[in-house]
């Protein structure tokens, strides 16, 4: 990989404050270069690389100085720090080989995107801040909405509308402040919120940080399917409601994090609708494949009945983390929780209410500008290129899974959702664990785990930028290989070698 970056006729190689202008473009210019050319290679480098990072803790902060250097170092200097140092102990989530957890897409269109957001150092706090940032936003997101069929109750311009936070967890947080400040207003008992047990963290966290206690959060069972149980749900709704306690937030998963698995949303909503409550579809992993019109259904059914609805255009659909997109049928609900407008951020236009000040939408005050990565996804690579991604990733996920059911020694535990299927050694967890590990550690490809049905299973989620059918099929090969290995099954059995 390329280190350069040094001044071509013996300028000095000052930045700001050490004698160097504000800004200068040429060395801007000469050294992007050097950057772009170093992140190409890095890409190119990655499928043979590891994917998981085998350093022990405290190994790369042993490698780095304590103290921040008094006098400016060169370009060529970091990056080849960078190279020696850090690339060494980064887990490679844009490797075609990863599979674990759910992919972190990168892609060049949305690393470009990224790029300008960073160029352009803007900041969308207000629509005054930069109105072209609060506009473009309401627009790509209203893009992505009509893309993935959701319903108008979300489209700006109407009562609600769509935006971009950091993270799934962020908005489902601001949407449980709304959720709990227009129960407030009706009633008087305490608030209740209410998801599945295979929901994900981000509610009991996000219900923890806006201070309901524990207590409060119904954790309602699953059917055999990993799938909220909407009579369960009724049951807990109907006796809290008689005993004078609120219920308040309902979530509803479409693609629960450890299997896959999608609430039934339509039944939930009329639930929560029955007892005044707010429902919240987090189709963070999901969400995007209802850009093909034959997934739609099974992942926008219900939507109608939704206050809010959000996915992760950075998870598989090429977008740089973070781009989450969050829809809300009541803007104004959302913006009366979480709007503390001081003097000096109220502006002429803003008191109008004819424009949006998306800070009033969310947890920080200031934004990035995170439009310009989605908007360029959608324009150079487009809703086709990005349908057959999908298409490919859940062909390629249930041809692993038939692989994986023919044999003998394997069990699928939870069947292919989209592009994410469990399974597990028969011979038991411990064997399971120990073939998890084994298969990480030989370096080519990383998976993670999760319990599914009180079992230990090995998760593969394939979506990776990179990833390709070979690449899916290749992850079974070093599976089973790992998995032939006599003394694996012998460990696992506690046994020596060769005994059976
Ligand atoms: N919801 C589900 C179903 C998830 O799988 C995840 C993360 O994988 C999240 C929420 C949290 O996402 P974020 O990292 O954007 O907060």
């Amino acid at each position: 990989m390329r280190e350069s970056g040094e001044p071509e006729s013996g300028e000095p190689d000052r930045w700001p404050g050490a004698g160097g202008p504000p800004f200068d473009p040429e060395r801007f210019r000469r050294e992007g270069r050097v950057v772009i050319d170093w992140i190409a290679d890095y890409w190119a480098s990655l499928p043979a690389q590891r994917v998981l990072s085998d350093v022990e803790p405290g190994e790369i902060a042993a490698r780095l100085p304590a103290a921040a250097p008094e006098t400016p170092e060169s370009l060529a200097a970091v990056l080849g720090d960078l190279e020696r140092i850090i690339v060494p102990g980064l887990t490679h989530w844009q490797h075609p080989g990863f599979f674990a957890y759910f992919p972190a897409n990168a892609s060049g269109p949305s690393i470009l995107g990224e790029l300008l957001s960073a160029g352009l150092g803007i900041q969308g706090m207000l629509w005054t801040t930069s109105p072209a940032a609060t506009e473009l936003e309401g627009i790509v997101v209203d893009w992505l909405r009509q893309l993935l069929g959701l319903p108008d109750r979300f489209r700006l311009g109407g009562d609600g509308g769509g935006m971009i936070q950091d993270s799934a967890s962020s908005g489902l947080l601001c949407c449980l402040v709304a959720a709990r400040e227009r129960a407030a207003a009706s009633g008087t008992g305490p608030c209740l919120v209410y998801a599945s047990a295979d929901a994900h963290s981000s509610v009991v966290k996000g219900a923890k940080i806006a201070g309901f206690p524990p207590a409060a959060i119904r954790r309602i069972d699953t059917d055999s399917a990993g799938r909220l149980r909407p009579d369960l749900l009724e049951a807990a709704m109907r006796d809290d409601a008689a005993a004078g306690r609120v219920p308040c937030f309902v979530v509803a998963t479409v693609g629960t994090t450890a299997r896959g698995a999608i609430d039934p949303v339509a039944a939930i909503g009329t639930i929560a609708r029955r007892y005044g409550a707010w429902l919240h579809v987090d189709a963070a992993w999901a969400g995007t494949a209802a850009i093909c019109s034959e997934l739609r259904p099974m992942i926008v059914d219900g939507a109608e009945l939704a206050d809010s609805w959000g996915t992760n255009p950075h998870k598989s659909m090429l977008v740089n983390f973070d781009c989450h997109c969050l829809w809300i049928a009541s803007r104004q609900t959302l913006a009366t929780a979480l709007t503390t407008k001081p003097d000096y951020l109220r502006t002429a236009v803003g008191d109008t209410g004819a424009v949006v000040d998306y800070s009033d939408w969310q947890v920080p005050l200031g934004r990035r500008f995170r439009a310009l990565k989605l908007w360029m996804v959608l324009r150079m690579i487009g809703a086709e290129a990005l349908r057959q991604r999908v298409r490919d990733q859940v062909a390629w996920t249930a041809e692993f899974a038939d692989i994986v059911a023919a044999d003998p020694a394997f069990e699928i535990l939870s069947p292919p959702s989209l592009a994410l299927v469990t399974f597990a050694l028969r011979a038991g967890d411990e064997a399971t664990t120990e073939l998890l590990a084994r298969v990480n550690r030989a370096g080519s490809v990383f998976l993670s785990h999760a319990r599914v049905g009180g079992r230990h299973a090995i998760r593969l989620a394939v979506g990776g930028t990179l990833t390709s059918r070979a690449d899916v099929l290749g992850a079974w090969g070093v599976i089973a290989a790992a998995a032939a290995d006599p003394v694996l099954m012998s460990k696992a059995r506690g046994r020596p070698a060769g005994e059976r």
